[in-house]
């Protein structure tokens, strides 16, 4: 087999999830958007439902689909994208819960799904998603008798406990919510983290469950090995890869590995980047290619089958940060031509 092996380690998840649990008296979601951040969402959402998540998020209506499959009729799924014109069917049909974030799309769920469940999302400050403060309070007396299963906001800033932002984000939450009889959720990973007054009734981690940062105490989730695909002696002064940006200095040994920036390891790792043969650092030679990187394998005292990029010896932020990113993007990145193999 030529693709690399990606690891996705369930009981570290598991482990995860009980842990943020633990760090507050709300109940603990779990966001599974984005194939549970390329950890492959069937999987992932099973055994976060075992640990005892019972309140799902997607993005998109779509993916919920894929959890209502595999989990069945009971866990509530929250659509962060709320309602859309198209959606209906699927909302309906899978009993989803959109998180309606404007005036149309209320009008639109009324009018469509009357007397179904849905959540609200505020815009607290973030100006991405939901409704402000003017819209909310026209709207207001007329949503809150329907019995919203949930109302929302989310933090621009929670990655950063000392920006003023989050105290600012807090205050504008009360504000729009306060007095109203339905439960509320304001903190991702990086909320339950900020402390007490962040976690309301509902949590939503999704990037903690994972293994990445901001969570730093999180059990790393997923590795990934990449196979050899060939090795090669390079003399001293021959180039290696696209636009010959390597020279060797010294003769040198150069392994080629499968996978590449079409499996999201991200072209703009190179420069920075080292794998690992069997715990020894081996850094990237020159490009990385669409399906293969090649690899100074020189100091590597022996010669495994494949090469560690996200493991025991690197982390997913540790790569984020070579590339100028966050661990999201990485794992988010992952490709579908690994070999998933779901351990623990
Ligand atoms: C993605 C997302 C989350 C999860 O955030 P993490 O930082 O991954 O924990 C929670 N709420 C909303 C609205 C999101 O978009």
């Amino acid at each position: 087999m030529s693709t690399g092996t990606l690891t996705i380690d369930l009981g570290a998840m598991a482990a995860n999830w009980s842990a943020l649990d633990a760090m507050s008296t709300a109940e603990t979601g779990a966001v599974v958007k984005a194939d549970a951040y390329g950890t492959g969402i069937g999987r992932a959402a099973r055994r976060l439902a075992q640990s005892g998540a019972r309140k799902f998020f997607v993005a998109v209506a779509e993916e919920g689909a894929d959890i209502r499959q595999a989990l069945g009729p009971e866990p509530e799924i929250y659509v962060l994208s709320g309602h859309m014109s198209g959606d209906t069917d699927t909302i309906a049909d899978l009993a989803l819960i959109p998180l309606l974030s404007s005036i149309d799309q209320m009008l639109r769920h009324f009018e469509a799904l009357p007397g179904t469940p849905f959540g609200i999302q505020l815009d607290t400050g973030m100006n991405r998603l939901g409704m402000e403060a003017g819209e909310w309070s026209a709207v207001r007396s007329l949503v809150v008798p329907q019995g919203p299963k949930l109302i929302m906001s989310h933090l621009a800033c929670a990655d950063e406990p000392e920006h003023e932002m989050n105290a600012r984000q807090l205050a504008a939450f009360h504000e729009m919510s306060d007095g109203i009889d339905a439960p509320r959720s304001l903190a991702a990973t990086g909320g339950i983290l900020l402390g007490r007054e962040y976690h309301f009734d509902v949590t939503r981690p999704g990037i903690g469950l994972y293994g990445g940062l901001p969570f730093f105490d999180a059990a790393p989730a997923v590795s990934l090995h990449l196979p050899v695909i060939q090795t090669r002696d390079v003399l001293a002064g021959e180039s290696v890869g696209y636009g010959n940006t390597w020279i060797a200095a010294r003769d040198s040994r150069i392994a080629t590995v499968s996978s590449g920036y079409a499996d999201g390891i991200l072209r703009a790792l190179g420069p920075k980047t080292q794998l690992f043969a069997n715990g020894t650092p081996v850094p990237i030679a020159g490009r990385i290619s669409m399906d293969s990187i090649c690899v100074d394998v020189t100091d590597a005292r022996e010669m495994p089958g494949a090469l560690e990029v996200i493991g025991p010896h690197q982390s997913v932020d540790t790569l984020a940060g070579n590339a100028g990113t966050i661990g999201y993007e990485i794992l988010t990145s992952l490709g579908a031509r690994y070999a998933r193999r779901y351990v623990g």
